[in-house]
């Protein structure tokens, strides 16, 4: 046996395991149980086609290799992209700690108090920087957030604009190209016009119900838009200001001038380029309209001691509930990129940021002044960081690539030039060196920088912020490095134990799979770079899409969406693509069973398609005759099916190509959501059943970690029919010949952990690919019979087994007063997360162990969920004074004075023997979230609180 095989670390179970768990199974061997499983008219017959494995040690060798192909130049493009200091403690603290990457979305809020402080820091510090009263915890990009703010400001429209149906949005021509690009996809489905121009000859009096302007504009343009948002105002006009974050230290905030909704990205707050991504936008407007915000919000409230809890706020927004009536469909967001973000502007403190701005300011300004002196004309006649210089292009271009230099050429005589917080003395040298250089003239030496503001005093910064004491008193490495690890205790990732989330697919993310992320080489690349400098990025991208057409069996992938959501969005609108193509205009009608993830619906309104719900058999199955009717009813405007394969419930319908083949002969498409491919890979694909579009969640089945909510890559991989039509980007071009304009803002999405996928697939290769979802098959069933006579499990095949996760019946416990969530809290005290709460199905667990967990883990898990059943059994509807209502339990509750509950210590917080070695604390008991969103509080409490008290 090869004993550096990185199947033998990714794969849980021992072989030595093995024998045991079929033994408990009632299986012979891997093969019998997988034949027990799928169905099989849809087993590949062949194994897949993949590049042959890696050791960890030749793919870390492999990969700094390829990296080498990415050229560091030094970059002043801009365009929403700038090179930042990621501090090297929240690097080492943060980026590169399981504690922080591998944590899930914070729904579990008892055991999530650490990061849902630093995602309320990252609201309160955007709610501050922008001048606004409201912030979400991020969205994906910049783009996808101005698509939101045009969204949302249409959701507000007052009365009569409904009536009217007032549908005009005003968009700046200053407006990022790549941002531009994603509002056209974003408004045509929804019936946004979007009207481009000149905000200074804009018409008031036209009917419009909204505007987006870009603060500073594209190529450094600033403007004072106070009057534009006071003539708007009285129009009824609401305007959305996309702003750079680090230029609101210095200038006045959007929210000052009036703006409705603040947004951008947090990028050059110490997160990395990485070719693109991922980067959290943020998103501020004000509390009017904190119902219409999409994405998700932190907020406070007490835990039933009357203590300080924090948890996510306002929930019945979500798709989860609303399904194709909510706000968005935003479900992973950038949580890990905006804990960063926050603790940045932790570090650095106000002072510290207005040093930063200054210092990019004066760098600017004396390059304009250093540059004048050589003759050049510069043409912004305000500006932040970016400063538009006359000049040939083409000269200026040679001299600077040779120097190892890129500049932004927005035309044959212009050049734009961002400078950022990495900017010193030897680099603006070098640039006035080019210019001097261009011209044949000496050089001219900057020793020291300008004070003076290169802006009207009309738009210089008066107010104050981040004067909250978290902003305040981390300034030194030991001292934040403390802060970071006493939020990292309070939270339950990975590293502590197993997380069983059903659907969401937690399983190991490999060290050697997230080390290239550190490298400069990958991490410090700009995603609008010219492609020659980015051959290690074009290879791995390449290579990527290549492995997942072999995977899903399709035709092409872009990388470019990310999210899921982001993902079935972008299918859907390629699906509408090719029905346009021919003539088929009318078709828009998406069937969805009853049993989809909310984002489906979601997603399907957003694309502007009509949602019309199919019925969910007894046993879970898809109703395939309630399918067919519906099919052959919306035959002429049928657009399209969503299945999620298997099913959500864990089971492979044994009716897919049935189901399949309904829709194309009534002329529609398949678009088979992917998050349950770990149920798939190597044995079956989405092709073989008959779909033609899927997404993949690269942060579910291919090891990117979920950050505590994202980041999330969402691929689509696509049919030969639908592949003319994926989509571009307005800079670098991509995807297909007939491509729809943008999804994302950047060309590849995320491209910086694409890397972690790439290398998952090339250390596993076929066989270890393969063997991985044969062994969360087998972890997932061994569950079932080790549950089996304790709890039901609602769904199997039809030859009695799960897939790679099941439903447990928890809603006869009703009888006993214990509700769903009491199962999901009192699994704290035993150390454990709980599985997906009440999805698909409400008051049930569904349980993914994931490959990645071994037997011990396993057993640990199904011993504390039989000791919870025997808790159960002892409870009683009529005194809720029991464990289960209790839990979690916490330290300080299990240390005071008075002990006055009918139960022991010991039962409360150490009910089996295991969990005395590695206890985890809960820091807060039951958050209560009726009480939050009654009372919603969504930032750091005022200054003015502390100094009270
Ligand atoms: C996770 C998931 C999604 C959404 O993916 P995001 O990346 O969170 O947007 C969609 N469908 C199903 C079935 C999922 O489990």
């Amino acid at each position: 046996m090869k004993t550096d095989a990185f199947a033998l670390r990714h794969i849980g179970p021992e072989e030595s395991d093995l024998q045991q768990m079929l033994k408990t199974i009632g299986v012979d061997s891997i093969e019998q149980l997988i034949y027990e499983t799928l169905p099989d008219d849809i087993r590949l017959k062949a194994p897949l086609n993949l590049d042959p494995e890696m050791t960890e040690y030749e793919y870390l060798k492999h990969i700094t290799l390829l990296g080498n192909k990415n050229k560091m130049f030094k970059t002043y493009i801009g365009l929403g992209y700038n090179q930042a200091i990621v501090p090297a403690v929240i690097q080492r603290n943060v980026f590169e700690n399981p504690g922080w990457y591998t944590a899930y979305t914070p729904y579990q809020a008892e055991i999530a108090q650490g990061r849902l402080e630093a995602i309320l820091n990252f609201q309160t510090m955007v709610i501050e920087l922008s001048g606004m009263e409201i912030a979400n915890a991020s969205l994906l990009d910049e783009g996808t957030a101005a698509a939101e703010a045009m969204a949302l400001l249409f959701d507000v429209r007052t009365r009569e604009q409904k009536k009217a149906n007032v549908c005009k949005f005003f968009v700046s021509e200053e407006i990022l190209p790549q941002t531009l690009s994603v509002l056209q996809t974003r408004s045509t489905p929804i019936g946004v016009e979007l009207i481009i121009g000149n905000h200074e000859e804009f018409d008031f009096s036209e009917e419009f119900y909204g505007a987006i302007l870009q603060y500073p504009g594209k190529f450094g343009q600033v403007n004072d838009y106070t009057n534009f948002i006071a003539k708007a105002a009285e129009n009824n006009i609401k305007v959305a200001v996309a702003a750079d974050i680090l230029s609101l230290a210095k200038l006045t905030p959007p929210g000052e001038m009036g703006a409705a909704v603040v947004l951008g990205t947090t990028q050059r707050f110490g997160i990395p380029l990485g070719y693109g991504g991922p980067h959290a936008a943020y998103f501020a407007t004000k509390d009017e309209y904190k119902r219409s915000m999409p994405g998700r919000i932190i907020g406070v409230t007490v835990d039933t001691n009357g203590n300080r809890a924090l948890r996510m706020a306002l929930q019945t927004r979500e798709q989860h509930i609303k399904r194709d009536k909510a706000t968005s469909n935003i479900c992973t967001a950038q949580v890990l990129l905006s804990v960063m973000a926050s603790m940045y502007a932790v570090y650095h403190g106000p002072r510290g940021l207005r040093y930063i701005a200054n210092k990019v300011h004066a760098s600017a300004v004396t390059l304009t002044n250093t540059l004048a002196k050589l003759g050049f004309e510069q043409t912004n006649t305000a500006f932040f960081d970016t400063i538009v210089i006359k000049a040939d292009t083409k000269k200026i271009r040679e001299i600077a690539e040779a120097n190892e230099v890129n500049f932004f050429y927005p035309n044959e005589n212009s050049v734009s030039i961002s400078l950022n917080e990495t900017i010193g003395f030897a680099d603006l040298n070098k640039v006035v060196s080019i210019f001097a250089a261009a011209k044949g003239l000496a050089t001219i030496t900057i020793d020291t920088l300008s004070e003076t503001n290169h802006f009207p005093e009309s738009l210089v910064r008066t107010s104050t912020f981040l004067q909250h004491e978290v902003f305040n008193k981390y300034h030194s490495e030991t001292a934040l490095m403390r802060y970071i690890k006493m939020l990292e205790r309070k939270d339950l990732a990975l590293n502590h134990s197993m997380i069983s989330l059903g659907s969401c697919t937690m399983k190991l993310n490999a060290a050697a799979e997230m080390l290239p992320l550190s490298a400069p080489s990958w991490n410090s690349i700009h995603p609008f770079a010219p492609l020659d400098q980015a051959q290690g990025y074009q290879e791995m991208l390449a290579k990527l899409e290549e492995y997942l057409n072999e995977i899903t069996g399709f035709a092409a992938t872009t990388l470019q969406p990310n999210s899921g959501a982001q993902g079935e969005y972008a299918g859907l609108m390629v699906i509408q693509a090719y029905h346009q193509s021919r003539g088929d205009h009318h078709r828009n009608i998406a069937l969805i069973p009853a049993s989809a993830h909310g984002t489906n619906p979601a997603s399907a309104a957003m694309a502007g398609m009509k949602v019309v719900v199919t019925k969910t058999l007894e046993n879970g199955n898809i109703d395939v005759e309630d399918l067919r009717e519906k099919a052959i009813l919306h035959k002429e405007n049928l657009s399209c099916v969503m299945i999620t394969y298997p099913s959500t419930h864990g089971v492979y319908e044994s009716a897919i190509k049935e189901i399949t083949q309904i829709i194309h002969d009534n002329g529609g498409q398949v678009y088979m959501d992917g998050a349950n491919m770990n149920a798939q890979v190597g044995l079956t694909n989405p092709a073989t059943i008959g779909a033609d579009v899927c997404h993949l969640n690269l942060h579910k089945t291919f090891a990117i970690p979920h950050g505590g909510g994202g980041p999330g890559v969402g691929p689509i991989c696509v049919a030969p029919q639908l592949a003319p039509f994926l989509p571009t980007n307005p800079v670098v071009p991509t995807g297909g010949e007939s491509a729809i304009s943008a999804i994302s803002a950047a060309p590849w999405g995320s491209a910086l952990v694409c890397l972690i996928s790439y290398g998952y697939i090339r250390m596993l290769g076929a066989e270890g690919l393969k063997s991985a979802t044969e062994h969360a098959i087998l972890n997932a069933n061994y569950i079932k019979e080790k549950l089996s006579g304790h709890y039901d499990t609602l769904y199997s095949g039809e030859m009695g087994r799960a897939a790679h996760e099941m439903i447990l019946e928890c809603r006869p416990f009703k009888q006993k007063g214990i509700e769903v969530t009491d199962i999901a809290k009192r699994l704290m005290d035993y150390g454990f997360h709980a599985p997906t709460v009440s999805f698909p199905v409400a008051g049930t667990l569904m349980i993914e162990p994931t490959e990645s967990e071994n037997l011990e883990e396993l057993d640990r898990f199904c011993e504390a969920m039989i000791s919870i059943r025997k808790e159960i059994e002892a409870a009683s509807i009529e005194d809720k004074n029991n464990v289960l209502k209790n839990s979690p339990h916490t330290l300080a509750m299990l240390t005071t004075e008075n002990w006055d509950f009918p139960y022991s210590r010991e039962q409360a917080a150490f009910p089996l023997d295991y969990i005395a070695e590695n206890k985890f604390w809960p820091s807060v008991r039951r958050a209560d979230d009726a009480f939050g969103d009654r009372n919603l509080v969504c930032s750091c409490a005022p200054i003015e609180a502390y100094m009270e008290s």
